[in-house]
């Protein structure tokens, strides 16, 4: 198919200023209220995927860091933080929120540094969102009565968390901020690859003076994630990434005391109905799957559209798509940023050679890649079937499929006809057709004529292979505690 001329103009380069920014050439544990040298005396470069450059030196944390790390929170747990009011509790809370509010240029530029998302993603919603939710929980830590009425709330005891790559300051406020609010005490390992602004927030929780081993953080690899879910005097495993180590993690935990919620992967479907405002549509296709390089788990991969109105979005969508800007995280008209990793990269580029095997129509964006670090230009597939691997399986890059239906039950059957069920959109003008599709629809988030759009109040989660348990909202704070 022949590619649409490109339709922007070039914007000036707009690099956001890096030199109040302090990153130290190397990072150590964070155990007990103090920053320490592993045991493994090892460390790791985490790079700059826009560069391939090194930004710093990473701890690695092996099981003899995380057995320390677990004692700490443990301590904390008994001696402190599960003897102490909620509203002390929730004046901790409040103060990281702050601390993290006078920083957040700082975390934002990090952020973008270190991961490879787009400036403006990381500066107008990761640390905005990352901060809102410590003040949200920070406001249950004294009310939890109120949140389980006449039921005796109990903490749960040590809480170990593992995280991904893809939102990773984020992530982090969505396990640490309701685990402090309800009592627990915390060991944290960010993902290899992003470890920088996890670093930053220990410095923060410092800063803030909470007490010593409430919150641990331990940098490492999947190994280190490993034994913290495998180590004995853990009582909860709060884990978002793929369904693969998912699984391996439920698998490990059988059988013992330990709770877990586990936020997996995703296949999401962005329906667009003929009557549906089909620019706002658009713009929602375009949010949900190529911001954040679709690097997103709840990303809108799966583009249902009408047919009566199918070429009309397709052609409006490619129209769209040549305006995004791809290129350096730290630009702030960048759209599309860097893809995390090399690894990353290499999934992306096989999943799109089995989409041509496979018959799949395929159009790129002709924008200029950068020539280093790791890129890929918006992609989307025409011609697939419900059976392709690309509609089946999670690319987590900027590559959407569309397909077509005929009738709204169609549509139901398409979305729901996946191993996945962690989010969906529906776009359409008329209420009664949003109220049927979410209540049929096997997702656990569904967005009415928008895509993407989170709040610390409202809970998110999934179905099916995407996981259990919800984070967000009073929801979250279930996740946390024992109710007699
Ligand atoms: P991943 O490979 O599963 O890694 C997630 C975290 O688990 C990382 O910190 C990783 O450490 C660690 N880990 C790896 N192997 C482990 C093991 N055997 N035991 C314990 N921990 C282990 O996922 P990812 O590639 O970083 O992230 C992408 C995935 O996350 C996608 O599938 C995406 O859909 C999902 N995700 C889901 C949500 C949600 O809320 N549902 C949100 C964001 C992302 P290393 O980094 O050192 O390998
Ligand atoms: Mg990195």
């Amino acid at each position: 198919m022949a590619k649409e001329k490109n339709i922007s103009w070039d914007y000036s380069p707009a690099p956001e200023n890096t030199s109040h920014v302090k990153v130290k050439e190397r990072y150590e544990l964070y155990i007990d209220g103090k920053f320490v040298k592993p045991e493994s005396a090892k460390y790791f470069d985490t790079v700059s995927p826009s560069t391939g450059k090194k930004l710093a030196s990473i701890a690695y944390g092996n099981e003899k860091d995380v057995d320390k790390a677990v004692k700490a929170a443990r301590n904390a747990y008994v001696n402190i933080w599960s003897k102490m009011s909620g509203a002390e509790r929730g004046k901790y809370i409040y103060r990281i929120a702050r601390l993290m509010q006078e920083r957040a240029r700082e975390l934002s530029v990090i952020e973008s540094m270190d991961s490879g998302k787009a400036i403006r993603e990381s500066r107008d919603v990761d640390v905005p969102l990352a901060c809102n939710h410590f003040f949200y929980y920070a406001g249950w830590a004294d009310k939890l009565e109120y949140a389980f009425p006449n039921r005796k709330v109990e903490s749960l005891g040590v809480a170990g968390q593992i995280i991904p790559w893809n939102f990773p300051i984020l992530m982090a406020a969505w396990k640490i901020a309701p685990a402090l609010a309800t009592g627990n005490t915390i060991v944290i390992k960010p993902a290899e690859t992003t470890p920088l602004t996890a670093m930053k927030l220990a410095e923060i929780i410092h800063d803030s003076g909470l007490p010593a081993g409430v919150v641990n953080v331990v940098t490492g690899y999947g190994d280190t994630g490993a034994a913290i879910v495998n180590h004995n005097d853990v009582d909860k495993i709060a884990f978002t990434g793929s369904t693969g180590v998912g699984k391996i993690i439920q698998k490990a935990i059988a059988g013992t005391k330990k709770k877990a919620t586990l936020e997996l992967g995703g296949k999401s479907a962005n329906i667009i109905l003929e009557d549906a405002p089909l620019d706002q549509a658009v713009e929602g296709i375009i949010n949900g799957i190529f911001f954040n390089q679709g690097h997103v788990c709840c990303a809108g991969s799966r583009l249902l559209v009408q047919e009566s109105v199918a070429d009309k979005v397709i052609r409006k969508l490619k129209r769209r798509m040549e305006t995004l800007v791809v290129g350096d995280p730290l630009d702030k008209n960048t759209d599309v940023g860097a893809i995390n990793s090399k690894e990353q990269l290499d999934i992306i580029k096989k999943y799109v050679s089995i989409g041509l095997e496979e018959g799949a129509t395929m159009h790129q964006i002709s924008c200029n890649i950068p020539k280093n670090g790791y890129f890929f230009a918006p992609t989307i597939f025409t011609d697939v079937a419900q059976s392709s691997t690309i509609v089946k399986e999670e690319i987590f890059g900027p590559v959407l499929t569309v397909q077509t239906f005929r009738t709204v039950d169609e549509a139901i059957q398409k979305a729901n006809n996946s191993e996945y069920g962690l989010a969906a959109g529906v776009w359409t003008d008329k209420g009664s057709r949003i109220f049927n599709l979410t209540t049929k629809l096997n997702a656990g988030v569904i967005w009415a004529n928008t895509y993407n759009k989170f709040d610390p109040a409202s809970p998110f989660g999934g179905y099916k292979e995407s996981g259990f348990g919800r984070e967000g909202g009073l929801h979250g704070l279930n996740a946390y505690v024992k109710l007699r």
